[in-house]
């Protein structure tokens, strides 16, 4: 046997990449929820076939410091949390400091990016600065992602058609769009504008971007809340139907998870309104302490584990059901308004 020794950070890096890069759409999640935690208005999503020739991601956030800019490419390198009690009470879509590092150690990245003043760009390719110097550069922050897994062939391989992998970087940024009404998003696919949100705040309007304005019209909002929880958003009425759970969308504190008990907490506040093997649209925001929240549990972040759970299903099911049975008052004719 070999002797011991540590691996090299541009490994390691690779190594962490194959549990939060898992295809193209793992890329723009990670940027976008980047975008999303630099406070921006607007994020352009633009992507050259299907993620595989490049994914670009430009927004109007923070920025960053031309002297973080190397270190925000540093793995376990962060500025959203600091010490273990940070860790409780995570606000921020992202805090493992994983991403950039991850990314551009399996792919060919530049960055260009101002806090306002004097911008820098930085041209990282698989896990080595190839240059940096100051540029023109707006506030925010631009980046571009080329050549994803040229260094990986077994991770190409496994890709789906390029139809897949654009649905699912459909599917992620939807649910991100979802989760910010307040943030105008757009996505552009091969100079294609597939989405754009209005950045209005109103989730109702987000949801007619997605699905179309006569689906919007047949979903009803629903409101309430405990001394733990408060419970969000727009589910639709029961003639609005799915073949798939798929339309059903979890945000916790602005964060899409996936939750099988939440889930059914919502299909069964349709009791038995919804016909076998359908399912509702469903937006539901999850308001709560981070302190009931635990989402160090996957990389991805989108499992958490939550204290309280079955509390917690049983207000989002009454909440559905007693909006779906106010709505049997009013006549036939008056709920598409
Ligand atoms: P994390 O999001 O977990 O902190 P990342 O590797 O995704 O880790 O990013 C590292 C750091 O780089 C972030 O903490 C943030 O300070 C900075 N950063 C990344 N993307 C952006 C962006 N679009 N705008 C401003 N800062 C960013
Ligand atoms: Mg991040």
């Amino acid at each position: 046997m070999a002797a011991i020794h540590e691996l090299s950070t541009v490994l390691a890096d690779q190594i962490a990449a194959g549990e939060v890069i898992e295809r193209p759409a793992s890329v723009v999640k990670e940027l976008v929820e980047n975008a999303i935690d630099a406070g921006s208005h607007e994020i352009d999503i633009l992507v050259a076939e299907a993620g595989l020739k490049s994914i670009e991601v430009i927004d109007d956030g923070d920025g960053i410091a031309a002297d973080q800019l190397e270190l925000a490419f540093h793995r376990h390198a962060t500025s959203k949390i600091t010490d273990r009690k940070d860790l409780f009470k995570v606000h921020s879509l992202g805090f493992r400091g994983e991403a950039l590092p991850s990314i551009a150690s399996i792919a060919d990245v530049e960055m260009v990016t101002s806090t306002g003043g004097e911008g820098q760009v930085i041209h990282i390719a698989g896990g080595k600065v190839i240059s940096q110097k100051p540029a023109e550069a707006r506030r925010g922050t631009d980046i571009t992602v080329k050549d994803l897994f040229y260094n990986v062939p077994a991770r190409l391989k496994y890709l789906k058609s390029l139809n897949t992998e654009l649905s699912k970087i459909v599917d992620i940024i939807n649910r991100l769009a979802l989760g910010h009404p307040q943030i105008q998003i757009s996505l552009t696919h091969n100079n294609r504008e597939l989405m754009r949100t209005a950045g209005r705040g109103d989730l109702r309007q987000v949801i007619g971007s997605i699905y179309g304005m006569n689906k919007a019209g047949k979903m009803l909002a629903i409101d309430s809340a405990d001394a733990d929880f408060k419970v969000s958003g727009y589910v639709s009425l029961p003639e609005l139907t799915r073949a798939s759970r798929n339309y059903m969308t979890i945000l916790l504190n602005g964060r899409y998870i996936k939750n099988y008990q939440l889930t059914k907490a919502i299909i069964a506040g349709y009791g038995s309104k919804l016909m076998v093997g359908r399912y509702p649209v469903a937006v539901v925001n999850l308001e709560m302490d981070p302190l009931l929240v635990d989402v160090n549990v996957h990389p991805t972040k989108q499992e958490v584990r939550i204290s309280k759970e079955p509390q917690l299903s049983e207000i989002i099911s009454t909440a559905i059901q007693e909006q779906l049975s106010q709505q049997n008052l009013i006549p036939d004719g008056l709920t598409n308004l």
